[in-house]
């Protein structure tokens, strides 16, 4: 992929996850979305050059302290003072002139630029104030870090922006991406996301579903594989991507975008019909929303109301926390759209994977599991009061209901309860009016929150399941990923059984019960999740009419058949068989299926990986099928047979059975023993796939 000319290049199909399904096509425009520690560039600079260099290091000491005192501000008036004096010493550390003259004199002497002089003079400078007697110095070495990765922030403003430059009809290329870069992707065109860290259920993928843009996550090695302006096929449908596809390539697609048309001309029809299985049960079908265009997308395919307003969108995109009337506003603006539905606004949830750039929150090894959510607002009342009387005084002229998150028990969830009652209290004293019995739910989002839910019902009006933490907590398994294989699956059998226990509890208590999750929002589990009792969804908006379609299209005696089956099984790769299955044979529009797409030459036959059985498969018509069988084995894949009847034989079938499964495998990072002897002479005469076998002794027998 070195050569600059696109047309020359071979195609290239690259798999990843489907986090936001759909299909784009365009140019691609490959960006850094998010710095991390590991993004600092290091360049050697020309002796002309080091001078410009400790200017830029001036001017974001400069711009770095507006900042800093912007956010202080803002700090002081809504957290309160103490707070606000955590950044005195970040002030007086970007003053410091030991810092100025350490990154001059590495970038003088060693001709480095800007960005590396920082990081090394700030690692030098924690390491010897790591090594102080005095534990006050000591603990200006998290202050240190951080204004390092301020200074670097600002650096980077002029050299990589955090949200692209991005041209209409865009295809982003990016090895991570941060919410808050996503959040400011909207309305500038860009057609589609290719991520290779991310996980299903993090923010920015949350925020990519909401904003309707197809994006693959857990791409490895997409920005290496794709470069700037080659044309690319995002296929979020099948999970794959198609560089600089071939004519035929191109046609199936156009195909499958006519197909896509035809059938979002379904959904638009379903637009005002009742959300009803094909028996008659009734679903309430919700939306999910975190800016006002959300609110827009949600009144135009007529949603039942919002289940889940996420107010931490609102505060991520702004540079200060909002005040009671400027959250007064937002809101407003909100539910005006959904008038006379519900808006269920949750208390802000930050920290985890949505952090403030002007909160000070303190550095923790486990962020998912730490200062978040109901306790960060209990910690902080202030800021939980602010929005409460925000959303209190709205009450009074629209149907909004208060979402609490991450509660693990009674004690939180009566401490907010008292939050509510202070607010209410203080609002009557002034005379300002709300709605006295305004609904106050709970998240079910902690392992906790999920076996006390019996007690839970008893005091609160109504539960709405987040499935994306339960997983995370019930799995003990990282929602966001990165670069891990994740133990991650809402198919778990645990997962299953937890479900159904709420969907049932919440019933036998009479407390309104809704599922909230991206679970929610995809249609391969529709089925399931009505078959185990759920009755109330709220989902991204852009995915309400599928879901609506799923619903329409199952019937209760269906769905419950299929939880049945699930509930007995205690594998979660037989679950997601099981599911999937049941998916395919319902799913209305299915990608196109290809001969090796990276392999021009071969049989006429497809070769399709067949996950649940654990094979490659070339089927010709009904019955005579090849195929190449693997087994997982902790973190080997074994490849066990290759089989091809005889009246297949001699089209080179078994060829293009090893060839798809080996390019698949270098995808997937699988390290492969080939067990199977024609694998492993096919390896022997294709030494570029060599670097695939697991070496280890003993594997190769
Ligand atoms: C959840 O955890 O499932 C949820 C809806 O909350 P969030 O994704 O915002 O953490
Ligand atoms: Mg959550």
């Amino acid at each position: 992929m070195n050569s600059t000319d696109n047309t020359q290049s071979a195609p290239l199909m690259i798999v990843g996850e489907v986090a936001s399904s759909g299909l784009a096509r365009g140019p691609a425009l490959l960006c850094h979305c998010a710095r991390t520690q590991t993004a600092v560039p290091l360049r050697q600079v020309s002796e002309a050059e080091v001078h410009a260099e400790v200017e830029r290091f001036d001017a974001a000491v400069v711009a770095a302290e507006g900042k800093l005192l912007e956010v202080q501000e803002s700090v002081r008036r809504t957290l309160g003072k103490d707070e606000a004096e955590i950044f005195e010493a970040q002030i007086l550390l970007l003053r410091d002139v030991q810092l100025r003259d350490a990154v001059r004199a590495l970038c003088l002497e060693n001709r480095m630029n800007v960005e590396a002089a920082v990081e090394e003079a700030i690692k030098q400078l924690m390491e010897l104030f790591g090594r102080l007697e005095d534990p006050y110095f000591r603990e200006r070495a998290a202050d240190l870090y951080d204004v390092g990765r301020r200074l670097l922030d600002h650096l980077a403003e002029d050299g990589l922006p955090d949200v692209p430059a991005v041209h209409e009809g865009c295809v982003i290329v990016t090895s991570e991406i941060l919410a808050s870069v996503v959040a400011r992707l909207e309305g500038q065109g860009v057609r589609g996301l290719i991520v290779e860290k991310g996980g299903l259920t993090a923010h920015a993928t949350i925020l990519a579903r909401s904003l309707g843009i197809p994006t693959l996550v857990q791409v490895p090695e997409a920005t290496g594989k794709i470069r700037a302006g080659d044309l690319v096929i995002v296929d979020a449908l099948a999970g794959r991507a198609f560089i600089n596809p071939q004519a035929d390539i191109l046609s199936k697609y156009d195909q499958l975008d006519a197909n896509l048309q035809i059938h979002q001309g379904v959904l638009k029809g379903l637009i005002g019909l009742p959300t009803v299985t094909r028996d008659g049960v009734e679903i309430r079908l919700c939306a999910n929303i975190g800016q006002t265009a959300d609110a827009l997308a949600a009144a135009n395919v007529k949603a039942d109301g919002v289940g889940l307003y996420r107010t931490e969108f609102v505060f991520l995109v702004q540079d200060h926390f909002p005040s009671e009337d400027e959250q007064y506003q937002f809101y407003r603006a909100t539910a005006e759209h959904l008038q006379p539905a519900q808006t269920v606004i949750r208390v802000l949830d930050v920290g985890s994977d949505k952090p403030l750039s002007y909160f000070p929150l303190p550095r923790e090894a486990n962020p998912a599991m730490g200062f978040r959510g109901i306790r960060l607002l209990l910690a902080h009342p202030t800021l939980l009061h602010t929005q409460l009387r925000a959303i209190l005084r709205l009450s009074a002229s629209h149907p909004v209901a208060i979402l609490l998150p991450m509660i693990d028990g009674i004690d939180d969830l009566r401490a907010a309860k008292a939050a509510i009652e202070h607010a209410k209290e203080e609002l009557a004293a002034a005379g300002q009016s709300f709605d006295p019995l305004i609904p106050v739910g709970a998240m079910i989002e902690t392992p906790a929150a999920a076996i006390l839910i019996e007690h839970l019902a008893d005091e609160v009006d109504f539960f709405s399941v987040g499935s994306n933490d339960l997983v995370q907590f019930l799995l003990a398994a990282d929602r966001i990923r990165g670069e891990m294989v994740s133990t991650y699956d809402p198919l778990h059998p645990a997962v299953i059984q937890v479900l159904a226990k709420l969907a049932t509890v919440a019933r036998s208590k009479g407390t309104p019960i809704s599922l909230c999750g991206e679970i929610a929002s995809d249609p391969t589990y529709t089925n399931l999740l009505i078959g185990l009792g759920f009755r109330s969804f709220s989902v991204s908006p852009g995915r309400l009419l599928d879901i609506k379609h799923a619903i329409r299209s199952t019937d209760l005696q269906q769905a419950e058949k299929l939880a049945e089956q699930v509930l007995l099984v205690h594998s979660t790769r037989d679950i997601r068989a099981q599911v999937q299955d049941d998916w395919n044979r319902r799913r209305p529009v299915a990608s196109p299926e290809f001969n090796s797409p990276t392999s021009p030459v071969g049989t006429s036959l497809a070769v399709r990986h067949n996950v649940a059985r654990q094979r490659f498969e070339a089927q010709a018509g009904d019955s005579a099928s090849a195929f190449l069988s693997y087994r997982v084995e902790g973190e080997r894949v074994i490849l066990k047979h290759t089989f091809v009847p005889d009246t297949l034989r001699g089209q080179g079938i078994a060829a293009d059975l090893v060839r798809v499964a080996l390019e698949e495998a270098r995808q997937r990072r699988w390290k492969i023993v080939p067990r199977c002897s024609y694998v492993a002479s096919f390896i022997e005469s294709h030494p570029e796939f060599g670097d695939l076998v697991d070496r280890q002794e003993g594997n190769l027998d």
